[in-house]
C-alpha cells in the first residue's frame, strides 16, 4: 500500500493512513510505502535551491520550519513521551544531515544532482518514521525502512532505473523476516541507492513507482495507491469539473494517461507489474469505503472508444528544419540520437511529408539541454543552410484522448477535431498511430481547459446527472 503526500500530510492524515494499514494488516501481509507529507519535497527543493544560491541562513530557516512541522504532528501522533523520544531524534538526525548537506553546498555554490537527491529525499525519511509510530500507536508492529536499503537503481540521479534482480533479492531478504514476524515494514518512496549505497530518487512523483518496484520484487498480490480522489478520473477534476471515478481501466491506458500528465499516477508506475500481471488499484485514503479504480490487464472493455482525457503542459515543441533538410537522409537519425544522447524524453514526434520540418515534444525540463545539443550537433549543417532553424515553443501543450482499441473505432479524430473546431481551438500538430490507445494532439497552452472540457462532453465522459 503506498500513501501519497497528502494522505499523509498532517496528524490526523496519518492517524487515518495508520487505520487503513492496521486493518489490511490484519488480514494480510502488508507492506506500507509513504511519501514526504504534502509540500515538503518543494520545501527540500527551494532550501537546495537557496543553498547553491549561498544563502545558508534561508535553507537552514526551511528545515527548521520542516522539523517544527514534523515535531508537532509527532506530539499528537504519539501519546507517551518515552515513546515519541527515539522518533525525535531519528528526525533530528535525518535534519542534521539536511543541515550540513546545504551548508556544503553553500560554501560551495554548487548543486550537484547527487546532492539534489540527498536533500530532496529527506522527506519521505521523515515521514517513514512518523507513519510507522501511528501503525504502532493504533495497534500493529511496524518499522520504518529506508528503501536505499531495498531498491537498487542505475546512477541516473532524479530518474533512477530501478534493477529489478538486485532489488528483488535485497527487498526479500530485508523485508521478508518482518513480514513473517508480522511486522509492517513502512518503507520510504522516492528513494533508491546504486549498488555502490548512493542514494538516488526516481523522479517526481516517484513513490507510486516505488510501491509497484516493491510489489513486484516482493511477488505481491495486488498494490493499493492510497491518494487524495475517488480513483483514476476521466479528466483531471481541477480542469474538467464533469469528470467522474472509471472502476476499470487497462494497464495500457492507465499508462498511456499517467504518460501524458495524469498525475494521480507517475508515468512508470506500471512497468514493474506488467508482467506477473499483478493488479494496481487507485483509491481514495479520505473515503476508503469506496472501490476507486482497478488497473488490469486487460480492464473492462467498454467496446472500443475513448475512456478518458488528459493534457500535459510542462512541454516544449521542438523543431528541427528549413528546405534544406529536404534529402539529407540522416537528419532524423541525428536529431533523435541526440535527444537520447541527453536523456531527454520525446512524447510526440511529428514530421511534415514535404520533410520540411521534424517537429517533436519534450518535457520543459529537458528542453533547454535537448536545443543545445542539437545546435552543437547540427552547428555545421547550419552554418551551410542545410538545416535553416532549430526554434521552440514553450507555450503549448498535448491533450491526449485514451482508450483500447481506437484505431479500430472510426471517426474519433474527425470528432475531436470538429468539436475543438467549433471552440476554436487551434490544432498545433496531431500523433495518431503508435498505439492503439492513444490519439495526441497539441495545441497552445491557454486552449487546455476549453479542449479538455468540450472533449469530455463530446465523448460523452461527463457523468448522466450533470
Ligand atoms: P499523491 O500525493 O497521492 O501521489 P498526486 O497529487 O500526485 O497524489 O496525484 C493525485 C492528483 O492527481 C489528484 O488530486 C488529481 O488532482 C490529479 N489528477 C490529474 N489527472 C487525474 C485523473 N485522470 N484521475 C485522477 N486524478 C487526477
Ligand atoms: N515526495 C516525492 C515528490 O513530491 C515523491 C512522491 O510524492 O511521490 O515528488
Ligand atoms: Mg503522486
Amino acid at each position: 500500500m503506498k500513501f501519497g503526500g497528502t494522505s499523509v500530510g498532517d496528524a490526523s492524515c496519518i492517524t487515518r493512513a495508520a487505520k487503513i494499514i492496521v486493518n489490511a494488516a490484519k488480514e494480510f501481509r502488508c507492506v506500507a510505502v509513504v511519501s514526504a507529507m504534502s509540500g515538503v519535497t518543494n520545501r527540500l527543493i527551494e532550501a537546495a535551491d537557496h543553498a547553491r544560491a549561498g544563502n545558508a541562513g534561508e535553507a537552514a530557516a526551511i528545515l527548521e520550519s520542516l522539523r517544527k512541522q514534523h515535531e508537532t504532528a509527532l506530539s499528537s501522533l504519539v501519546r507517551q513521551e518515552e515513546e515519541r523520544q527515539p522518533i525525535r531524534q531519528r528526525l533530528q538526525e535525518v535534519l542534521s544531515e539536511g543541515r550540513r548537506l546545504c551548508e556544503g553546498t553553500a560554501l560551495l555554490r554548487e548543486l550537484t544532482p547527487r546532492t539534489l537527491d540527498a536533500v530532496s529525499s529527506l522527506g519521505e525519511r521523515l515521514s517513514a518514521p512518523l507513519v510507522a509510530a501511528a501503525v504502532k500507536d493504533t495497534g500493529a508492529a511496524s518499522e520504518a525502512i529506508e528503501a536505499s536499503g531495498l531498491i537498487v537503481t542505475d546512477a541516473f540521479h532524479g530518474g533512477a532505473e530501478p534493477q529489478m534482480e538486485a532489488t528483488r533479492e535485497k527487498s526479500q531478504k530485508r523485508l521478508g523476516p518482518l513480514l513473517e514476524n508480522g511486522i509492517v515494514p513502512v518503507v520510504t518512496g522516492f528513494i533508491g541507492a546504486t549498488t555502490h549505497g548512493q542514494l538516488t530518487t526516481l523522479g517526481r512523483g516517484g513513490s507510486d513507482f516505488s510501491a509497484t518496484i516493491l510489489g513486484a520484487a516482493l511477488d505481491a498480490d495486488e498494490v493499493i495507491i492510497w491518494t487524495d480522489v475517488d480513483g483514476v478520473l476521466t479528466a483531471d477534476p481541477r480542469l474538467v469539473q464533469a469528470a467522474r471515478t472509471i472502476p476499470e481501466v487497462s494497464y495500457r491506458e492507465a499508462a498511456e494517461l499517467a504518460y501524458f500528465g495524469a498525475k494521480v499516477l507517475h508515468p512508470k508506475t506500471l512497468n514493474p507489474v506488467v508482467q506477473a500481471a499483478i493488479p494496481v488499484w487507485i483509491r481514495n485514503s479520505f473515503a476508503p469505503e469506496r472501490r476507486g479504480t482497478k488497473i488490469t490487464p486487460e480492464g473492462r472493455s467498454i467496446g472500443g472508444g475513448v475512456k478518458a482525457l488528459t493534457a500535459i503542459r510542462d512541454v516544449t515543441l521542438i523543431s528541427v528544419g528549413g528546405p534544406g533538410i529536404v534529402g539529407l537522409p540522416d537528419v532524423v537519425g541525428r536529431t533523435f540520437s541526440t535527444t537520447a544522447d541527453v536523456r531527454a524524453n520525446v512524447l510526440l514526434i511529428s514530421q511534415s511529408s514535404s520533410q520540411n520540418d521534424i517537429c517533436f515534444i519534450v518535457a520543459a525540463a529537458d528542453a533547454q539541454r535537448t536545443v543545445e545539443a542539437l545546435r552543437k550537433e547540427f552547428a555545421q549543417d547550419l552554418a551551410h543552410h542545410n538545416v535553416e532553424h532549430i526554434t521552440v515553443d514553450p507555450n503549448i501543450a498535448i491533450v491526449a484522448v485514451v482508450g483500447e482499441n481506437m484505431r479500430g473505432i472510426p471517426g474519433i479524430a474527425g470528432k475531436t477535431f470538429s468539436a475543438l473546431g467549433r471552440e476554436g481551438v487551434n490544432l498545433i500538430a496531431i500523433a495518431q498511430g503508435s498505439s492503439e490507445s492513444n490519439i495526441s494532439f497539441v495545441i497552445e497552452e491557454q486552449d487546455v481547459k476549453t479542449a479538455l472540457t468540450t472533449t469530455h462532453r463530446e465523448f460523452g465522459l461527463d457523468s448522466p446527472q450533470s
